[in-house]
């Protein structure tokens, strides 16, 4: 293979092989523009490299040949004693890890040619300049000696002198100081033959792929591990000559706001490196035109020609050698998610780019963040502890350590932060009222995690360093900080962060522009405007996941078109559950019904609150799903209330221990519930399927889809349809009748399922849970940071829909249902209706719909318009 470009021979589109500014250099090069000449070894010879342990044969004799032509067009020779061309030895991945990796400049550098450089530039304090950051880079990269040790000697030498104040007597004493540690740290001189220097600093970039940062940046950015970089050898341009000369950095329009505008900073008499660094202020771009205006008007028009030719912002990097202005580096900017909107917009007024580009450019992470409120930046902020960003989000209020509290307080219109080990469905109440979750345990896929996320509720879990005793009522933070119950605390489950006291937010105008419409800023304008093309063109339904008419309504407003999931169990929680203890402590026939008709009334009060909420749209009721003794009171708790009350114990407590011990289950997610439930309890369903169809009867418009839970054969669900359609026919009520597919078996067997099943929804969550063999609440903490180190997945399956495994169940059952049932209805119901790379999934197999937690209905929006395009 070829492991070598001139720059002419790339372009924008090779970022595989040449990396990102690799790739983007050659474009530039290619649109005319002043880079100084070079080359690229691609990403294939690092590749190499890394796995074997030498450069690919040939590649040597590639490089010779390649440096041997910028030679003959610089008209000098890498490093000769009397005239050096220098060059720079820098890495680029395909994509952009910023300072990760290593650069060398001024490679060519060695005792003679020094004297050539100072010679033929005029500059002895430039040329010697230029050594001394040979030797500090190629120390610290090449050699992997400890930067400190330079920096040091550099800071000793400088006292409080800035380092331009030092003159050339300086200078060389610090080459001969720096050559010094180099002998000290390595047992050997300082590599003065040029290639030598070249070939080794060629090397150090490839192993920089893995230096253990670059690795920690990959992983949190999910940039796969096995891309390595490219690198690039570039003639050097040098800043660093006088006051004439300069390096900086600019943005083609505000990275933070998307504004345009001249947005850079400019450091005279430096080289690149220095702006990064920090070692000197800065100044803004805007001062270069009174510094130097030819080059200064040259750069804006630069700039301007960029954004043209990659319809985009870009940044950029460059460098002015004695008022001559050359290009170093280009790229599509990053920009924050405000940015990102305005931009997209901005750039259809301008003509260039279509709407369809401008939804492509932004996404639904985006998007959550700007729904949520921010803390606004402060001082005086005191942190406690840092957990997981579970939710995001900024929430300030009272600790409370039960859901009980959480209620009481809030009740009282006081904010609480709910604050638990961990939460259970019990908790929900107070996750409800609370306006912030915290949990010492559990990782983002804990109960406290996802129905945080669920509700749009902020949440930080799993913040380890904290001890909370419940019991108690405080929790105490590193340093023995004690917080009770009361105090106040802030959460920002955007990064995880725990405050004392309160720190003030802003609201987003975003999430109440999706909540009641509101216009106003330029943002909500440009996001409205991408929303309603991004609905026009997305071929996906998006409904929600809700179980409240509270729910459902704000669910509406943000854009669903129906329910995808209620669930009822939290209608048998509160005040109820003494009602579901009655039906499970029945032992006669009659009991049963008087239990099941107490409970008939407050279903179809539900049912019509819900149709009513989405009147026209079509309502998917879950029947009662998780195990029964869910509802029931805790197995040790009762045990020692019982035994401690002795023969005094009243008689319903003896007998509810009996129940919950009957009913006890080594591995519940495996056990009674879901259909299975159904079919042991007789008349449970059928008290649910009457109250949905009475609560049908008594709306406006109800599309009522009765959805049958853990079906794993059809045999099961041909009993429980027969019913349902037997009370729905007496009752004159029309309803489809459907099934989840959330035990592999029921994917496995879809064909025969269809037969009975007028709908699938997937549940994923489930689904995931059984296909994988992994309890989703025991997994996560126990062993998912290794898996995720180990790389066994890139992301937890529970977040991202595990494609090849999930994901071909999913497509068998699409496919073979649709076989049985031409016009089967698919959705989505898990919790990965709501994550982007998902939803493009659902669109990819051809769903006709994804179900989602109300507040990411927008996000499904606009990934399943992102998804069309
Ligand atoms: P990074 O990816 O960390 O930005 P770069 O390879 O872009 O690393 O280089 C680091 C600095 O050195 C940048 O400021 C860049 O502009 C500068 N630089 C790189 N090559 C040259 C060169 N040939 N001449 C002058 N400056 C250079
Ligand atoms: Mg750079
Ligand atoms: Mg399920």
């Amino acid at each position: 293979p070829k492991y070598v470009y001139d720059f002419p021979e790339g372009n924008k589109d090779l970022k595989d092989l040449l990396g990102g500014k690799g790739a983007n250099l050659a474009e530039m090069t290619n649109l005319g523009l002043p880079v100084p000449p070079g080359f690229t070894i691609t990403t294939e010879a690092c590749r190499h490299y890394l796995s074997h342990g030498r450069m690919p044969d040939g590649l040597d004799e590639e490089v010779a040949v390649h440096l041997t032509d910028l030679e003959v067009r610089m008209g000098k020779r890498l490093g000769e004693a009397a005239d050096p061309l220098l060059v720079s030895v820098r890495s680029g991945a395909r994509f952009s890890m910023p300072g990760m990796m290593e650069t060398v400049l001024n490679i060519g550098l060695n005792d003679q040619s020094v004297l050539g450089l100072a010679k033929q530039a005029g500059n002895e304090r430039f040329a010697w300049d230029s050594y001394r950051r040979l030797l500090q880079m190629f120390g610290r990269t090449v050699l992997g000696i400890d930067g400190e040790r330079f920096e040091g000697a550099l800071d000793a030498l400088k006292g409080d002198r800035e380092d331009v104040d030092l003159d050339v007597a300086d200078l060389v004493r610090l080459v001969e100081t720096f050559k010094g540690i180099v002998r000290d740290e390595t047992g050997r001189e300082f590599p003065a033959d040029p290639r030598e220097q070249m070939r080794l600093a060629v090397a150090a970039v490839f192993s920089s792929w893995n230096a253990p940062r670059a690795v920690l940046y990959r992983r949190q950015e999910r940039i796969p591990s096995g891309l390595g970089t490219a690198v690039n050898v570039v003639a050097m341009v040098f800043g660093n000559m006088g006051h004439d000369s300069g390096t900086g950095v600019a943005f083609t329009r505000d990275p933070g706001t998307g504004l345009p505008g001249v947005y850079g900073d400019y450091l005279q008499n430096a080289q690149g490196e220095d702006v990064v660094a920090g070692i000197r202020n800065t100044v803004p771009l805007q001062d270069l035109e009174a510094i130097d205006p030819k080059s200064y008007r040259e750069l804006l028009g630069i700039m301007a020609t960029l954004e043209t030719h990659y319809r985009d912002l870009c940044d950029i990097e460059f460098t002015i050698e004695r008022g001559r202005l050359w290009m170093l580096q280009t790229r599509v900017g990053k920009r924050t998610p405000e940015a990102a909107f305005r931009i997209a917009s901005q750039l259809v007024d301008e003509g260039l780019i279509d709407l369809d580009e401008a939804v492509r450019r932004v996404n639904g992470d985006q998007l959550v963040h700007l729904m949520f409120p921010r803390f606004s930046a402060g001082p005086g902020r005191r942190r406690l502890t840092t957990g997981m960003n579970a939710s995001p989000g900024a929430a300030t209020g009272r600790v409370v350590f039960s859901s009980a509290r959480a209620v009481e307080l809030a009740a009282g219109g006081e904010p609480v932060i709910l604050v638990r080990r961990e939460t259970n469905p019990d908790d929900l109440a107070g996750m409800i009222a609370a306006v912030g979750v915290l949990t010492s345990r559990g990782g983002k896929t804990s109960h406290a995690a996802v129905v945080a996320r669920g509700m749009g509720k902020t949440c930080v879990c799993g913040a380890e360093e904290l001890d909370v005793d419940v019991h108690a009522g405080h929790f105490t933070a590193p340093g023995g900080v004690v917080v009770n119950e009361g105090d106040v605390v802030s959460i920002d489950g955007g990064d995880g962060a725990v405050y004392l006291g309160e720190v003030p937010v802003v609201p987003s105008p975003v999430a109440r522009y999706f909540e009641d419409g509101t216009a106003g800023s330029e943002l909500v304008a440009a996001v409205d405007r991408l929303m309603r093309h991004a609905d026009s063109v997305r071929r996906l339904d998006v409904r929600a996941n809700a179980d409240t008419p509270e729910d459902a309504a704000r669910a509406r407003r943000f854009g669903a078109r129906g329910i995808g999931l209620c669930r009822t169990e939290h209608m048998f929680l509160g005040d109820r559950r003494r009602l579901v203890e009655d039906l499970i402590l029945a032992s006669a026939e009659e009991e049963r019904q008087a239990a099941l008709d107490a409970l008939e009334p407050l279903q179809t009060a539900d049912f019509t609150g819900l149709f009513a909420a989405m009147e026209g749209l079509p309502v998917t009721i879950r029947l009662i799903d998780p195990p029964l003794h869910e509802f029931l009171p805790d197995l040790t708790e009762l045990s020692v209330k019982v035994a401690l009350a002795g023969s005094a114990a009243p008689e319903r407590d003896r007998r509810l221990l009996g129940a919950v011990r009957r009913l006890h289950e080594q591995n519940p997610m495996l056990g009674l519930r879901g259909v299975r439930l159904g079919l042991a309890v007789p008349g449970l369903f059928a008290m649910q399927v009457r109250a949905i169809a009475t609560a049908a009867r008594h709306s406006a418009d109800p599309h009522a889809e009765i959805m049958i839970p853990l079906v794993g054969a059809v045999q099961e669900l041909e009993i429980v349809r027969d019913e349902a359609a037997r009370i729905l026919a007496e009752t004159g009520v029309d309803a489809r009748i459907g099934t989840m597919i959330e035990v592999p078996r029921a994917a496995l067997t879809s064909a025969q399922i269809a037969e009975a099943a007028e709908f699938f929804s997937f549940g994923t969550n489930d689904l995931t849970q059984m296909t994988w063999g992994f309890s989703r609440d025991d997994v996560e903490s126990a062993f998912f940071g290794r898996y995720l180190d180990l790389g066994v997945f890139g992301v937890s399956p529970f977040e991202s829909l595990d494609r090849e495994g999930v994901g071909r169940l999913m497509r068998i059952a699409v496919e073979e249902g649709r076989r049985t049932r031409p016009d089967l209805k698919l959705g989505i119901c898990g919790e990965h209706g709501g994550d982007p790379d998902s939803v493009h999934f659902c669109h990819e197999i051809g769903l006709d719909y994804v179900s989602c937690s109300p507040f990411r209905v927008p996000v499904a929006r606009l990934e399943a318009a992102r998804a069309a395009l």
